[in-house]
């Protein structure tokens, strides 16, 4: 028979829990590791059709078709904040399609999802209605606003823009990106980072299973 302690349990009981409580966080630690961040606009969530749509209803025939290139002009960059700063403008964002592929294929592999997003200066109300839509629509618990996507721990990353991808690559030299195709990033290319178009899902399926084996 196993001797009690001082306090009258049995250490191995107590060794046992401890061994428990070990395998817990090493769970944990596993479930940790295997995130897989998403970002919002241009990923998961149709930024764009939005604020062409928006652009087109006050463009003046003389005005210039919208690209994301308009934002370096001030008066452009103006109208498109009055856009986005229109109330639920940012949480009434369809979700997109080719995000939401890559969103069930993580899923699928075994990542844990966590979103990743940019929150703009100049839209301050966007920050509390990108936590709405994400509770809302695609119901994921662990959201991150931030100035700099660099500071954020994932083992992938999916983001559609090149500047957020080349600062999180920074630190990350064996990180892997898979980039939703659009117009503005089809001449990107680097190494870690796959361009889904939505037909290259056998490609982006096992670049996601490797990265989850590393
Ligand atoms: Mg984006």
């Amino acid at each position: 028979m196993k001797k009690l302690d001082s306090k009258g349990k049995c250490p191995f009981g107590a060794m046992h829990s401890s061994i428990k409580d070990e395998e817990k966080t090493s769970k944990k630690l596993e479930i940790i590791e295997n995130i897989a961040l998403f970002d919002l606009d241009g990923t998961l969530a149709d930024y764009d059709s939005a604020i062409l749509r928006d652009y087109n209803k006050i463009k003046s025939p003389e005005d210039p078709e919208y690209s994301r290139e308009l934002k370096k002009y001030p008066y452009m960059r103006a109208r498109i904040d009055m856009i986005r700063n229109q109330t639920n403008w940012w949480y009434d964002l369809d979700v997109l399609d080719l995000g939401y592929d890559l969103y069930l294929m993580a899923v699928e592999v075994g990542f844990k999802i966590h979103i990743l997003t940019q929150g703009p200066k100049s839209c301050p109300n966007s920050w509390g209605e990108k936590l709405r839509w994400v509770q809302q629509k695609i119901n994921i618990e662990d959201v991150t606003i931030t100035r700099d996507k660099g500071l954020v721990y994932g083992k992938i990353l999916v983001d559609d823009y090149p500047e957020y991808i080349e600062r999180w690559l920074k630190w990350r030299k064996n990180g892997l990106v898979i980039m939703p195709a659009h117009d503005y990033n089809k001449d990107y290319k680097h190494p870690n980072v796959i361009r889904y178009d939505g037909t290259n899902n056998d490609e982006v399926k096992i670049a996601l299973k490797k990265s989850l084996n590393r």
